[in-house]
């Protein structure tokens, strides 16, 4: 028998009230306590939410009595992995936190490639305990980000376009309901559950474990960035469009704007110069790589040519620097098709004119074997699409950027607006008009997930996310 685990439950300014939640061993952390502060944190600095009780799970059991008791006191959820969402809906005010960052496990069957990962994982974790046996699933970009939101909003990365999205290689999942009945969904049980899991984001319950396929990719892998000064990033653009339409599946790129991060790699005379930074990962045999990259390499003389036999594990955290925890973020972002002159000359007239020299922008190449799902096939929408952009603006706490590049990735954003091709849920940010989440999957994609929504949700318990709101919610 478990000992009930209590606290006080009551916001900072009232008199606490001493609960318990029956049944839930993990910790219970409310404004009374010493790391209140530290608990209720998010990743995006700019978020500062008090939410009653953060419930920090060890296990499903902790899980299914966090949900019961939050609907017995009609108290607001907010479900936490890896705390890594920009808009901050790993936490809510005044209800209750469940957070998963206490159950991070990661367990490999090398044999079968087959990985159980807890949904408060993060990507280093699964990247860790993969690598060893040279296998991989597509992954975020940075090690810090969690495995769970990213996977349940579709997972992009540099392994997608030859082993598709996170979820396209998702093979079963571990739901606590809104009912606080655990489920397993995969194609044969409870496959619309499934179905709605491998892209529509939170709105269907709190996973527990998430079941993936794993292919052979490292431990080494060419890989690595290439830059160029911003006064050719036109020109390299133009090259590096016609570069990745006949690229091999192999290879994943991702463009990025903005000034060289000052990290060890990058020659110090370069830090904080403004660039065109193309990022590379071949995700087959180095001298392939070689040959693929060769042209993309001698397009126009780089500042400097980073590309090089580099660990995956190495590799897949070498940005975590550049995107701190606590400091303050805002993202706009669209799906983008193939890029033509105009659109071209759109990115290079926005994209170097933030303020903050920690803003940048984004862009991972789609395509390969993203678009050979069917539209439909699994909830990631827009799946034709060729690039997915996000424009970030940055400060640090104390720094005087926020109106201005807010304003900048706003007005990046509609200079957009005409080739605009839907988005990406998981760059949504907190000020979206709520067409977006439509936008993010497509009338057809979204009124299914609509329909498993009200037969797992009716009452829209899970609503602190990129929101799928049942028919009749009463939310
Ligand atoms: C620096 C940075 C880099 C990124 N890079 C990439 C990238 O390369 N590729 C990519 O695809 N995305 C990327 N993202 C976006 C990322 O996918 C989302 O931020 C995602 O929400 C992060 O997952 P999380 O578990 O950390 O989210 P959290 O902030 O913990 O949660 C966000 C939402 O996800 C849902 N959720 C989280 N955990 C669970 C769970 N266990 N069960 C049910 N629902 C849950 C909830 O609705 C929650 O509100 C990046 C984000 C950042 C900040």
């Amino acid at each position: 028998m478990t000992t009930p685990t209590t606290t006080e439950l009551g916001h900072r300014s009232k008199q606490p009230t001493l609960v318990e939640i029956d049944g839930f061993r993990g910790r219970l952390i409310s404004a009374h306590h010493a790391d209140y502060d530290i608990a209720r944190a998010v990743w995006n600095g700019a978020i500062n939410r008090h939410p009653r009780l953060i419930a920090r799970c060890i296990g499903v059991a902790d899980v299914v009595a966090a949900v019961r008791f939050a609907r017995d006191h009609d108290l607001e959820i907010a479900i936490r992995g890896g705390g890594h969402n920009v808009a901050g809906t790993a936490v809510c005010d005044d209800g209750i936190v469940i957070d998963l960052s206490a159950m991070r496990a990661v367990r490999v069957d090398p044999a079968h490639r087959r990985a159980w990962v807890q949904g408060g994982a993060l990507w280093g974790d699964v990247d860790h305990e993969t690598q060893v046996h040279g296998l991989v699933t597509t992954g975020g970009i940075v090690s810090h980000t969690g495995v769970a939101g990213l996977t349940l909003g579709g997972g992009v990365g540099w392994l997608m376009r030859k082993h598709g999205l996170t979820v396209d290689n998702l093979l079963a999942a571990d739901v606590v309901t809104a009912d606080g009945e655990l489920l397993r969904a995969s194609e044969d049980e409870h496959p619309d559950l499934f179905w709605a899991l491998s892209g529509g984001g939170g709105n269907f319950g709190v996973v527990t474990s998430f079941e993936f396929r794993l292919h052979c990719v490292g431990p080494t892998v060419l890989a690595g960035p290439i830059l160029w000064d911003a006064n050719d990033a036109s020109e390299v653009l133009r090259f590096y469009r016609d570069f990745v339409r006949d690229a091999p599946d192999e290879l994943g790129t991702v463009v990025r704007f903005g000034t060289a991060p000052p990290l060890p790699v990058i020659p110090t005379d370069l830090h904080w110069r403004p660039v065109m930074m193309v990022g590379n990962c071949y995700a087959g045999p180095i001298e392939d790589g070689e040959r693929a990259l060769g042209p993309l390499r001698v397009c126009r003389p780089p500042l400097v040519d980073l590309v090089g036999p580099t660990p995956y594990v190495g590799f897949q955290s070498a940005l975590d620097s550049t995107v701190v925890h606590g400091w303050n973020y805002y993202w706009k972002s669209t799906h983008l098709p193939d890029l033509s002159d105009d659109l071209i000359d759109v990115i290079a007239e926005h994209a170097f004119t933030c303020a903050s020299p920690r803003s940048y922008v984004a862009m991972f190449h789609l395509k390969g074997a993203v678009s050979r799902v069917a539209e439909g096939g699994t909830a990631f929408g827009n799946r034709q699409a060729s690039h997915a952009i996000t424009l970030d603006a940055v400060w640090r706490p104390g720094e005087d950027f926020a109106t201005r590049d807010t304003a900048w990735a706003r007005g990046f954003l509609a200079a957009l607006g005409r080739f605009r091709e839907g988005v990406y849920v998981n760059f949504l940010g907190g000020d979206e008009d709520p067409g977006r989440v439509r936008e993010a999957y497509g009338a057809f994609v979204y009124d299914r997930l609509v329909d498993v929504k009200t037969k797992y949700d009716p009452d829209n318990v899970f609503h602190n996310n990129q929101n799928i709101r049942p028919r009749l919610s009463h939310a």
